[in-house]
């Protein structure tokens, strides 16, 4: 497919001549789509008194689950032991066609998200499914810069699963709990299958690109107790939570993998009835419907003949 460079101008520059090769693509005047309103969503971060445990449970290590997050509720991963990433998918809980856009939330948001920071769906749905409210581990790196000496930040969108395949073809072994098959054995229940697996968010992920441009993982800067916090920003849907030993690098067992796997801790919350209402709150609805170009359809194909 050929690209038209020319879309980026549509959206806003807003820094000086010199810096626009660099500034971020995808911008929004005040008040548009990438604004997000600070304030409202400091409140709902603040609301740790006022919320109600609707579900928590462990994951245990190698495991996955799926559960269900209704409109307007607050979902909290917690490290629960210490150190440990977990491989996150979404879907919409009544169209599971509707799931988390990795590659789309990298450019509209960033590379590795933190609060007030959002996940977005696939095209032709486009809506946030979630919005971050609280992360612990948002002054990481040094002096709370969010990037650490060796140029790595946390909750990670620049990788994905890892898969028994690609293990297969680099290793010549055969593991059935990799990340993408914990996930796999996660959604049956909603009659999903692996083909409904998709790019995580890795939580709790410490990565970054090196010198030479190649992806690299570090030790999970996680400690026991910290958290990653998110608020459901339209229907319901239910997440997925998969987990493979990532947590630590140091260990003498035979399996160094299972040696480093620890359980994360899963807990959802509802606002007080009407919280929502009150602070104006409004359904993210999809932004795909709004547009009415028809995907030039009424184009002829490049190589088709008009007559
Ligand atoms: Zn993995």
């Amino acid at each position: 497919m050929i690209c038209n460079p020319k879309h980026l101008c549509f959206y806003p520059m807003t820094s000086a001549p010199k810096n626009r090769l660099t500034e971020a693509a995808y911008q929004c005047l005040p008040g548009g789509p990438l604004d997000i309103n600070r304030g409202f969503y400091d409140k709902v971060a603040a609301t740790g008194h006022e919320r109600t445990l609707v579900e928590s449970f462990i994951l245990p290590i190698r495991s996955g689950k799926a559960w269900e997050v209704r409109k307007g509720n607050i979902c909290r991963i917690v490290a629960v032991e210490g150190p440990q990433v977990g491989d996150l998918n979404i879907w919409s809980l009544h169209n599971p066609r509707e799931r988390f856009w990795a590659s789309r939330t990298r450019q509209l948001q960033r590379a590795h998200v933190s609060v007030y920071d959002r996940l977005w769906s696939i095209l032709p749905f486009l809506r946030p499914l979630v919005t971050i409210t609280g992360d612990s581990l948002k002054d990481y790196g040094v002096d709370g810069s969010g990037v650490d000496a060796e140029g790595g930040r946390v909750h990670d969108l620049l990788g994905t699963r890892c898969d028994p395949y690609v293990n297969r073809m680099l290793t010549g072994q055969d593991s059935d709990y990799h990340c993408h098959s914990n996930l796999t054995r996660a959604i049956l229940p909603y009659g999903l299958t692996e083909f409904d697996v998709h790019d995580v968010l890795n939580v709790f992920q410490c990565t970054g690109l090196n010198d030479k441009d190649q992806y690299f993982m570090k030790t999970c800067p996680a400690k026991k107790g910290d958290y990653f916090e998110k608020r459901t920003s339209f229907a319901r849907y239910p997440l997925v939570l998969e987990m493979w030993g990532e947590g630590s690098t140091e260990s003498t067992s035979a399996d160094p993998m299972l040696e480093c796997c620890r359980p994360l801790g899963v807990e959802v919350y509802s606002l007080p009835e009407g919280w929502l209402e009150k602070h104006n709150w409004k359904e993210a609805l999809p932004n795909g419907p709004a547009y009415k170009g028809q995907h030039a359809l009424k184009e002829v194909p490049f190589g088709i003949s008009k007559s």
